[in-house]
């Protein structure tokens, strides 16, 4: 098992609990709120994350701060939270406050949708993209699950692109999200719940559960269980066509998903021009009486390539949408 190295004691500060009633910290269900005030949960999440001894961390929905008080304990050096909450301000204030100078906390009110991460990391922290190697620095959050999908197709197109938070290399993420969308993120082929959240995530990066937190742990609590998932970016992505494209064909294999997976992969193409779809089946040599949930990553792989080699002559056809042109 691995040691929780706590080269930092927190000065004397309200307890979580203390800095909620304080702050009349009543949770929003519009912002997915639901807090872990359990200490021993948040420092199990910052082991899983390995956060170690002078490391940068960025956190996304800090809220009262349970989870960065744990990566502060763990030896966070730098860390830079981005909470959309302003009532969470006082109390993160106060905790920055208590760490400055041994640790420099920089806190920012804003949406981790558009918020510019990239501009706040600090590049000290870089080793090359190849390296066997990770940074020293780590991506956590105890996600407001109403973004888990946006967000983690937000931050997966930054690994495909290696920037913002990616350009210091393969940072590693770990994220509580709902534990039916973890069980998607990890699914291998052949179960009903292989998604396109899974292929898109496995394309990308290593991806585990670590353990799950029963909903009971959190305040207050959800409907469904949490699960703490880890993702380590890959040196060389499993599906090698550009993000883009790749995400475009697998939600349209996946749009039908108990029917073979030509069935929507024949929507990339408009039916007024059948010579696509021809030349795609000379391309593609997946086997077409597959479900999308049966394809592995070798077979997605070149039924995205297939779809760009075709791209390469037609560029026109990625704007193509069946939805927005069916008569075409
Ligand atoms: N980390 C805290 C904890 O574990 O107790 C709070 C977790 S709560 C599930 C999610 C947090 O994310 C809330 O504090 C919420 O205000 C914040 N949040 C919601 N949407 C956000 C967004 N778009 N950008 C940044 N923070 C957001």
């Amino acid at each position: 098992m691995s040691k929780l190295v706590k080269p930092f004691r927190l000065p004397p500060m309200p307890s979580l609990s203390e800095l909620v009633k304080l702050y009349k910290l009543r949770a929003i269900r519009q912002l997915s709120q639901n807090f872990l005030l359990d200490k021993n949960i948040n420092d199990k999440i910052i082991r899983s994350a390995g956060i170690k001894k002078d490391s940068f961390v960025f956190e996304i929905g800090p809220g009262p701060g349970g989870l960065t008080r744990s990566a502060i304990e763990a030896g966070a050096k730098e860390i830079v939270v981005v909470e959309k909450d302003l009532r969470f301000m006082p109390g993160l204030q106060l905790l920055a406050d208590a760490v400055t100078p041994t640790v420099n906390m920089k806190i920012f009110n804003g949406d981790a949708m558009t918020f510019p991460m990239g501009q706040h990391i600090n590049r000290a922290y870089e080793v090359p993209w190849e390296s066997d190697e990770l940074p020293n620095a780590n991506l956590i959050g105890n996600l407001p699950f109403n973004i888990s999908t946006p967000l983690l197709f937000k931050l997966l197109l930054k690994v495909s692109d290696r920037n913002s938070v990616f350009a210091c290399g393969r940072v590693p993420m770990t994220f509580l999200f709902q534990q039916e969308f973890g069980e998607r993120m990890i699914c291998p082929p052949g179960f009903k719940e292989r998604s396109r959240v899974g292929i898109m995530t496995q394309a990308y990066c290593d991806v585990n559960i670590d353990f799950l937190i029963p909903n009971t742990a959190f305040v207050p609590p959800p409907k469904v269980n949490a699960a703490c998932v880890t993702m380590i970016p890959l040196k060389k992505p499993r599906l090698k066509t550009k993000f883009e494209i790749v995400s475009k064909v697998v939600q349209a294999i996946f749009q039908f998903k108990n029917k073979n997976w030509i069935v929507g992969a024949n929507t990339l193409y408009p039916k007024k021009y059948p010579e696509f779809l021809t030349r795609f089946n000379e391309l593609c040599k997946v086997d077409q009486n597959k479900l999308p949930t049966d394809l592995d990553m070798i077979e997605i792989d070149q039924i995205c390539s297939s779809y760009a080699q075709i791209l390469d002559v037609f560029p026109e056809l990625e704007n193509y949408d069946h939805r927005i042109s069916p008569h075409l």
